[in-house]
């Protein structure tokens, strides 16, 4: 069985996570401080913090700008439910809005349609990969009309006096938008280092700072820490040092950290990202894309133009004019092949626990329309040419056995 995203563990990951369980200090320490500062130099994020899962870090950002019940957040039907999960649990309010037809990311005109009064942030998810349109979304927060339409609530509400852009970036570490890294394009931008995810911690996740100069990303970085924390001033590594015991708690925070077994885990997957994970990844889209190009019935993902590049984190096939039905066909076809692959995503709306809060999926038709026609094929670092060969004929008998009953 070819399965669908394996992570990449070896000798190397192997050796880095025994030097730390013997290092005399298994949870947040110096290699989670490394890790840190590593994630920001690689994606010019002014500061970082790494957390326990991207999941913990939009919510830490979240309650870090006072989001709270009678607040409204902006963001995709189509996402993985922590998007929308984070924003229940601080008492706020889902807004969703459907996505585009060419990249599968928000849709601009949707959301600047989606802003009210109550509107505090807006979370953008860079969907596969594939950076959203970040200027776009600056433009439509500093808009003056829109600008005038905020009412903060909090200091760091008030200090921002516009909409926040949280970016859900946990697909997209190593994507490209005007020459810029992901990570260092919204005000906050969250990545995840679950085991699915292109950087693996086996769990874990950054918040990348990039607010406005008007705060200080040391000072934010330590705010956000201490809520990481139970509200705790003195991490563990720090109570050790002389005449450091005694802390206080400033409030009832999370309890988020991130441990120096996943960082050095992360460490590793880190020094060989760029030129190694990328390239491979690279090379698995293309050489899907150009096997599905001259088939009539393939929709190739965008995942580079000219002024952006995925992260090649997910490959979002799409197959002309299907039904779901037809479609959960093909993917049985495939599977019956010894291959594994999946559909990101099934849209919130269709979800019992958003379905029953109201949300209907007749207001998002494209977000529907991407949905039912989506199968998503493995990538991962250790797929061989043989393993893309494999699933590229995979699919193909597939779809020419649902399509046209043809048995090839
Ligand atoms: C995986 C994922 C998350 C959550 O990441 P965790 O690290 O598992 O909390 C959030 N948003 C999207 C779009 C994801 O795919």
């Amino acid at each position: 069985m070819i399965p669908f995203s394996p992570p990449r563990v070896d000798d190397k990951t192997v050796e880095e996570v025994s030097k730390a369980l013997l290092s005399g200090w298994i949870t947040t320490g110096p290699r989670t401080r490394e890790f840190e500062q590593r994630i920001a130099s690689y994606c010019g994020a002014e500061k970082v913090l790494c957390v326990n899962s991207a999941s913990a870090g939009l919510e830490l950002a979240l309650r870090w700008f006072g989001v709270q019940a009678g607040d409204e957040v902006i963001l995709p039907a189509y996402t993985y439910a922590a998007t929308a999960n984070v924003v229940i649990h601080c008492g706020a309010t889902p807004v969703m809005v459907d996505s585009n037809n060419d990249d599968f990311n928000i849709n601009i005109e949707a959301v600047k349609r989606a802003i009210t009064p109550k509107t505090k942030v807006i979370m953008p998810v860079d969907i596969g990969g594939m950076p959203c349109d970040y200027r776009a979304l600056h433009l439509l927060v500093n808009d003056p009309a829109v600008k005038q339409m905020f009412i903060p609530h909090t200091d760091n509400q008030r200090t921002l006096s516009r909409i926040m852009i949280l970016s859900d970036s946990a697909h997209s570490i190593g994507g490209v938008y005007h020459e810029k890294k992901t990570g260092s394009l919204a005000d906050i931008s969250v990545f995840s280092f679950h085991a699915v995810k292109n950087l693996t911690t086996a769990e874990g996740g950054a918040v990348c700072l990039n607010l406005p100069n008007v705060f200080s990303s040391e000072e934010i970085y330590k705010q956000l820490n201490i809520k990481s924390l139970h509200g705790q001033t003195k991490d563990a590594f720090s109570k050790m040092q002389i005449g450091n015991w005694e802390y206080d708690i400033v409030e009832a925070g999370q309890k988020c950290n991130m441990t120096d077994i996943a960082a050095a885990i992360g460490l590793v997957e880190l020094a060989r990202y760029e030129n190694d994970m990328l390239v491979k990844r690279k090379a698995i889209f293309d050489a899907y894309s150009a096997a599905f190009a001259q088939e009539p019935w393939a929709e190739i993902p965008l995942y580079s133009t000219s002024d952006r590049t995925s992260s090649y984190h997910l490959y979002l096939l799409r197959i002309k004019n299907i039904s779901i039905a037809q479609r959960n066909d093909i993917i049985n076809k495939i599977f019956q092949q010894d291959v594994a692959v999946n559909v990101h995503y099934k849209p919130l709306p269709l979800m019992t626990y958003y379905k029953n809060l109201g949300y209907n999926m007749n207001h998002y038709p494209v977000a529907y329309d991407n949905y039912s026609r989506e199968i998503s094929l493995p990538v991962y670092y250790n797929l061989s040419n043989k393993d893309i060969n494999m699933v590229i004929k995979a699919v193909k008998t597939a779809v020419n056995q649902v399509l046209y009953n043809i048995d090839a």
